[in-house]
């Protein structure tokens, strides 16, 4: 099989073993991506000469018999959103266009201290803001499994370039959906953990009590791997915590037998595609065949998801994103002639409209008048949702539902109706505004062969079952493999 075409453990387990150099595997990578972007177009940019330098130290350890890791030598695809010495770092905006941070977000720490290697920065919705990764001020991405279509968003370079073969491995971040969304068009898995068990430092903020960094990869026990290396609290992060004793192989042995899923009768009902609520109904059946029971129930709080997610979500974009004026950060004006005019048009020149339009929404529901009526309520709805999932818990040992309602649109379709392109969170939001973690997987095709995707919703720090769960399914199948 070619390099491009295997897991992140079966390159790791034949780096150690000698049978792969890490400079073979760099090579096919890069290969692949010459080949591939000009359709795909899932980089930002890349750091070639990074990762050779770094290659070789790693494949001196690994001559020496030192693997740092389970995936000690495997390259990796970053979000660029997540922060890295030196290299570019540009949320996919013009306000951060040739920003090269002076420092690694900690999973970058990590992620070296394990001997992983980052090929380059992936395309995404400027700032994490949307669900095509349209918004992107560097160009779309193409999805791989037909480029007339988006990939989804917002990592959906990350995900893309996992579909297309440029990296067996990547990281995203999910506010609200946009590590699940883009797995689920591009036909690969990934997770989005619990709220606090990843470290947020370094990663440039959206919603920060929604956002998430997690794995994609192109199973669900590459994702546990990745999970292994970057969980745990930071003390840079005062919202990250311990991480109880989280085992990628613990998790992976575990097995479906008597395990209680409950599937949200809301999350079957209208605007849901026909293919992707049959494909769901026979991934039931599966789990079902390994053991588990599966069977509906209520979960009427879903009609107030959307509202309740775009209020928060834009309040605290808002609030984070007012430190772009110009002077502390990001883009500055050329033309300005006092410091209100550098204000104005700096941000006006920086960002783009989605942008624009969140931080005005935010500005409105958090201003004086009007913040009791939506901002104040949009908690309490939060609270309440969190509330059903906790009871849903008592019962259930993980939730089953789609990822969205329809598989991959085609480009140009949602920019010009974002309302319809909110719309389409239903299914992922809820899980960010109750901090639980979601593992999405590949579950079929719709009748134009577009990947499907389906969701696993776990207790908090449930990872584990999350993952025993899908690597059990991923297991019956006959491709696997998330690679066109
Ligand atoms: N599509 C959602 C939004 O636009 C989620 C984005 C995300 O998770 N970063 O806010």
């Amino acid at each position: 099989m070619s390099i491009t075409n295997q897991t992140a453990l079966q390159l790791a387990a034949q780096l150690r073993s000698g049978a792969l150099r890490v400079s073979e595997v760099l090579d096919a990578c890069y290969a692949q991506i010459e080949a591939a972007e000009p359709t795909v177009h899932g980089y930002i940019s890349l750091c070639r000469e990074d990762a050779y330098a770094f290659a070789a130290k790693v494949q001196a350890r690994l001559d020496a018999g030192e693997a740092r890791s389970a995936l000690a030598g495997v390259p990796i695809a970053i979000k660029d959103l997540i922060c890295t010495k030196g290299i570019p770092t540009t949320c996919a905006s013009k306000m951060l266009e040739g920003f090269r941070p002076p420092y690694n977000a900690t999973v970058i720490e990590r992620l070296h201290a394990a001997d992983l290697i980052p090929l380059g920065k992936t395309n995404m919705d400027e700032f994490a803001m949307g669900s095509t990764t349209e918004t992107s001020a560097f160009g779309v991405t193409r999805n791989p499994h037909n480029p007339a279509h988006v990939p989804g968003g917002s990592s959906g370079g990350s995900a893309a370039v996992l579909a297309a073969g440029e990296a067996p491995i990547a990281l995203g971040s999910d506010t609200g959906g946009s590590i699940r969304q883009p797995c689920a068009y591009c036909g690969v898995t990934g997770l989005k953990p619990t709220y606090g068990a990843v470290s947020r430092y370094g990663l440039i903020a959206y919603a920060s009590s929604l956002d998430q960094i997690g794995p994609m990869g192109r199973c669900a026990a590459d994702c546990a791997a990745l999970f292994e290396i970057i969980a745990g609290r930071d003390e840079k992060d005062s919202s990250s915590m311990d991480f109880p004793a989280f085992s990628a192989a613990a998790a992976l042995a575990g097995d479906l037998r008597g395990k209680r899923i409950g599937v949200p009768a809301e999350f079957l009902g209208e605007g849901l595609q026909p293919a992707v609520a049959k494909a769901l109904r026979e991934a039931a059946e599966r789990f079902r065949a390994l053991g588990a029971t599966v069977e509906e129930f209520p979960l009427p709080m879903l009609a107030y998801a959307v509202p309740t997610y775009y209020i928060i979500a834009c309040a605290e974009a808002c609030s984070n994103l007012s430190r772009y004026d110009g002077i502390k950060y990001g883009h500055s004006a050329a033309g300005a002639r006092d410091l209100l005019e550098t204000y104005i048009l700096s941000r006006s020149e920086g960002f783009g409209m989605e942008v624009k339009r969140r931080i005005m929404l935010g500005n409105f529901v958090l201003s004086s008048g009007y913040y009791d009526a939506y901002y104040k309520k949009a908690l309490q709805a939060k609270r309440m949702l969190q509330q059903a999932y906790f009871k849903a818990f008592e019962t259930y040992d993980m939730l089953l539902g789609p990822v969205a309602p329809t598989t991959a649109p085609k480009l140009g379709e949602s920019l010009s109706d974002p309302l319809r392109m909110y719309l389409s969170d239903i299914y992922t939001v809820t899980v960010n505004l109750a901090g639980l973690p979601a593992l999405a997987l590949p579950c079929g095709t719709d009748e134009n062969a577009l990947p499907i995707g389906m969701q696993l919703i776990g207790k908090p720090f449930g990872e584990s079952a999350l993952f025993a769960a899908a690597d059990a399914y991923q297991r019956t199948e006959d491709a696997p493999l998330g690679r066109l």
